[in-house]
């Protein structure tokens, strides 16, 4: 395909029946898109190489020493918050709080100014509870992703696309693909398709440097998160803060490095940047000797999109190939959940009656 060779599904039908569908990545938009497919009678199989579904909507656990995954602190180390303007998404995000799995976040957010000056940041923000990965976990009940599977290779088969993983074993034969992985990683992966990778390799998205850290004690800080400039950082969060969460009396904090900071020393050792973005949160948040009993760094190579599409999603009809996620649309969770309605969207439509 690579030689412009097209591959046909007239009426959207292989064999007949109702095309097999792969998705590519069981972060919220890929499992958006399975869940609309699923939802109309297609069958969709989801690839993760994940251990778990959610992608950057993460929530790490700290092992405290026991060794029982349960037994520390618990951190968004990933995604910290979402909003939700669109109806669409505000229906799920209503169901989702019915549901247990995710609760307004009503924590005191600031902004904080390169003068040190403090502005009050109102609006509505929701979580997942007890963590972020908590909503994307409830939509793979319906979706059933299997996880720790790195799809290497989409190519053209007899039928479709074939998949293959990294040993280059077979993972099965499809009438559709979606692609719903960061865009540097989706590259590769739509190569038989140029003008989508073109499109894909056209978004920029920066690093991010995540600490983690637990305090015994209750800190200073009046606010639960700030935005910051003119700092290493570019956001700071008291995550025990958040609905369900469970500090043991202390309180657990995530720094995040800003997109420059990070990109500068995205291949630094964790245990330098934990020092140099500590100290940062130090002087900015004025906590004095208090000392962290946890600290941990997690290194984000595609954080957040810096410079996004401006698309729903990617789709070729002729190919039965597609693409989404937040780097398609909006550059957050609930872009990344339109992003996987609008590629469903297509691919139905594409379909037509079947
Ligand atoms: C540090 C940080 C802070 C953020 N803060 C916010 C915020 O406050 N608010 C907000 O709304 N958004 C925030 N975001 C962005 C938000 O997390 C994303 O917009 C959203 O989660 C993207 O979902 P997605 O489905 O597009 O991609 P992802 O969540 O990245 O999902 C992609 C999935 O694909 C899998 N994958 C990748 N390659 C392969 C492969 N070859 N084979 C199989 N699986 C593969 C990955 O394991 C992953 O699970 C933040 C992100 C980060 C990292």
């Amino acid at each position: 395909m690579g030689d412009g060779t097209v591959i046909g599904f007239p009426g959207g039908s292989a064999r007949g029946g109702i095309p097999r569908v792969a998705v590519i990545g069981a972060g919220l938009s890929g499992l958006a898109c399975a869940e609309r497919l699923i939802g109309r009678g297609w069958p969709v199989t989801v690839f993760d190489k994940g251990r778990a579904p959610g992608g950057r909507m993460a929530t790490r656990r700290a092992d405290a020493g026991g060794g029982a995954e349960d037994a520390g602190p618990r951190f968004d180390h990933g995604a910290q918050y979402f909003t939700a303007r669109d109806p669409r998404f505000r229906g799920r995000v209503d169901g989702w709080v019915a549901q247990g799995v995710a609760a307004p976040w009503t924590g005191r957010i600031v902004r904080i100014g390169k003068d040190g000056n403090v502005e009050e940041s109102p609006g509505e923000r929701f979580v997942g509870t007890p963590g972020m990965t908590a909503p994307a976990r409830l939509l793979a009940r319906s979706v059933a992703p299997r996880s720790g599977v790195r799809v290497a290779e989409v190519i053209p088969g007899d039928d479709g696309w074939r998949l293959r993983d990294e040993a280059g074993r077979d993972l099965g034969s499809y009438g559709r693909v979606a692609v719903a992985v960061p865009s540097p990683q989706a590259v590769p992966l739509l190569a038989e398709a140029p003008d989508l990778a073109a499109a894909a390799a056209d978004a920029v998205m920066a690093g991010c440097w995540s600490v983690m850290a637990r305090f015994p004690q209750p800190l200073g800080p009046d606010y639960d998160g700030a935005f910051v400039t003119d700092s290493p950082l570019s956001w700071i969060a008291r995550d025990s803060s958040k609905p369900g969460r469970d500090a043991g009396g202390g309180e657990t904090w995530v720094l995040h490095g800003s997109p420059e900071w990070s990109q500068r020393h995205i291949e630094d050792d964790p245990a330098e940047v934990i020092a140099r973005l500590t100290a940062a949160f130090r002087e900015l948040a004025g906590i004095g000797p208090a000392e962290a009993d946890h600290l941990a760094a997690h290194r984000w190579r595609f954080s957040i999109p810096v410079r996004g599409l401006d698309r729903e999603c990617l789709y070729d009809p002729e190919r039965g190939l597609g693409a989404c996620g937040d780097w398609c649309l909006g550059g957050r969770v609930e872009g990344a959940f339109l992003s996987g309605l609008a590629l469903a969207d297509r691919i139905l439509a594409d379909a037509g009656p079947v």
